[in-house]
């Protein structure tokens, strides 16, 4: 059995105060949750969450993270100064890095391959495009984005990988795959993990669905049997709203 994981992804929002403000009122409405509960946040948000979370099941989580140790990368972050933050969880690969700063399947896995050795644990993010949906490209499009991602990691770190499945149609837009549909494409991307890596390995790989998961929808998402936990952007920044979709299966 895998146990559920349910992550939420600020993206640009928040400062320090408020950070601290949200991760207060969401500790008490998220004691009795039986799944993971991770929120990745900015780096400027790290201590207050940390501060804020002590004594919960809430665990830190960052947006990104570069493949170096250090150097001349200016406005980037190691995997050591994450580890060395707090941080636990790192998003990879999210549809807006890929988007807006110019992140490939290639960065992607050196990405990937830099925070598993320093022993953070990875969420990394795959999916289709509506283009690319309705020229038929989903399952071969994630399949590529999820197998380039991994390469290099042996069968027992890969086991350990979290991977999102977000439509990139459903970020943010209040469009939602069916319930059907994420987990037929999560189906997809277990099956590659598993032509490659052993179905024994594919089994333990979490794969969470992420695209307008909220309070409504995420009963039905998850009654799925592919679907093992959400990645949520807009309904993870108000505590309500967080802690309904944690709270799924109550
Ligand atoms: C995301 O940013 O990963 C996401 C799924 O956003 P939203 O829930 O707002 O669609």
């Amino acid at each position: 059995m895998r146990k559920p994981i349910i992550a939420g992804n600020w993206k640009m929002n928040k400062t320090p105060e408020e950070a601290k403000a949200l991760v207060t009122e969401l500790k008490p409405l998220v004691k009795d949750a039986n799944c993971d509960v991770v929120v990745c946040v900015p780096a400027v948000n790290f201590a207050a969450v940390k501060e804020a979370a002590k004594g919960s099941k809430i665990k830190l989580g960052a947006e990104n993270v570069h493949w170096a140790k250090s150097g001349a990368f200016t406005g980037e972050l190691s995997a050591d100064m994450l580890k060395a933050c707090g941080v636990e969880y790192v998003i990879i690969g999210h549809s807006e890095r890929r988007q807006y700063f110019g992140e490939t399947d290639k960065t992607v896995n050196q990405r990937v391959l830099a925070a598993v050795e320093a022993g953070l644990k990875v969420i990394m993010c795959v999916g289709e495009n509506k283009e690319e949906r309705e020229a038929g490209y989903t399952d071969a499009l994630v399949e590529y984005q999820t197998l380039i991602g991994l390469n290099g990691l042996t069968k027992e770190q890969v086991a350990k990988i979290i991977i999102a499945y977000e439509p990139v149609w459903a970020i943010g837009t209040g469009l939602t795959a069916t319930d059907e549909q994420a987990n037929e494409t999560i189906g997809v991307i277990r099956a590659a993990v598993a032509r490659k890596y052993g179905k024994g390995t594919a089994n333990k790989v979490r794969i969470q669905y992420g695209g307008s998961m909220n309070p409504k929808n995420v009963k039905g998402l998850m009654a799925q049997p592919e679907i093992d936990g959400g990645l949520i952007g807009g309904a993870s920044l108000k505590a309500p709203d967080f802690s309904q979709v944690v709270n799924y299966d109550k």
